[in-house]
């Protein structure tokens, strides 16, 4: 069983948990490898992410836990770029680019915040078409490589977060599917990691991680690399990765 997990949120963004604790938790847990992956600054909506001083410190902190416990766990520093930062990420071990607004109007709609402001934005911005939404969200995905230098693709189809409960997108329609086949072609000539993301799982939103399974057997049949991601902000490090890792097989 997988038993490495490099998503992973601490109290330097919106975690519950510092990156001390939980590299004691993944040695408890019996990890070899841990990796940190804090969102980065965004400008516009700052009561997620790390601000550019707290990120020096980060740095430092997550540095410091390498060296710490490097005879019990290999330590990583990575960060959650998302698709809007303006501060380009330097000197990280890995980076997950991640979208998680669509800007249209000059604003920024977060995609993941809750299912009524999703529908709020896609009825203020997208003439309540969740399809002209799904295009802008999967063409900013597209370009996740060029914009965040990614390594890591975050959570491929985000915006489907709140689907089970409030299926908003009709993920069969044609236009749909052209629009996420768009953002992987391009990723997959990339040769980018793709996650299998468990993190909605771990807080209750969904019952199987991103990307669904239609878009994970287009990109493995294409050749993709995958990770499996816990996205967690507690202490659920490795979430549902036996469940996750059968799916991918
Ligand atoms: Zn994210
Ligand atoms: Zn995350």
């Amino acid at each position: 069983m997988i038993n490495r997990d490099f998503h992973i949120h601490t109290t330097f963004s919106d975690g519950k948990c510092s990156p001390e604790e939980l590299v004691l938790l993944a040695i408890e847990k019996g990890m070899t490898h841990i990796g940190f992956s804090d969102h980065s600054y965004t400008p516009f909506d700052q009561g997620y992410c790390m601000t550019p001083e707290n990120t020096d410190a980060y740095k430092t902190e997550i540095g410091r836990l390498k060296k710490k416990y490097s005879n019990k766990i290999a330590v990583y520093l990575g960060i959650e770029q998302d698709y809007y930062s303006d501060i380009p990420p330097k000197g990280y071990d890995y980076i997950i680019g991640s979208v998680h607004y669509v800007k249209a109007g000059g604003e920024y709609l977060p995609v993941d915040k809750s299912a009524p402001e999703l529908r709020e934005a896609i009825s203020a911005h997208f003439g309540g078409e969740p399809l002209r939404f799904a295009r802008e969200y999967f063409r900013t995905v597209g370009e996740l490589c060029e914009k965040t230098g990614a390594d890591i693709i975050g959570h491929f189809d985000l915006l489907t977060k709140f689907s089970e409960k409030d299926p908003l997108f009709d993920t069969s329609d044609p236009e749909y599917v052209s629009a996420w086949r768009d953002a992987a072609d391009r990723l997959l000539a990339r040769d980018v990691i793709f996650e299998i993301n468990t993190g909605a799982i771990a807080r209750g939103y969904r019952t199987s991680p991103y990307p669904s399974e239609d878009i994970l057997s287009y990109l493995k049949k294409n050749g993709a690399r995958f990770i499996l991601s816990g996205d967690s902000h507690r202490q659920t490090l490795c979430f549902a990765f036996k469940e996750a890792e059968l799916l991918l097989r």
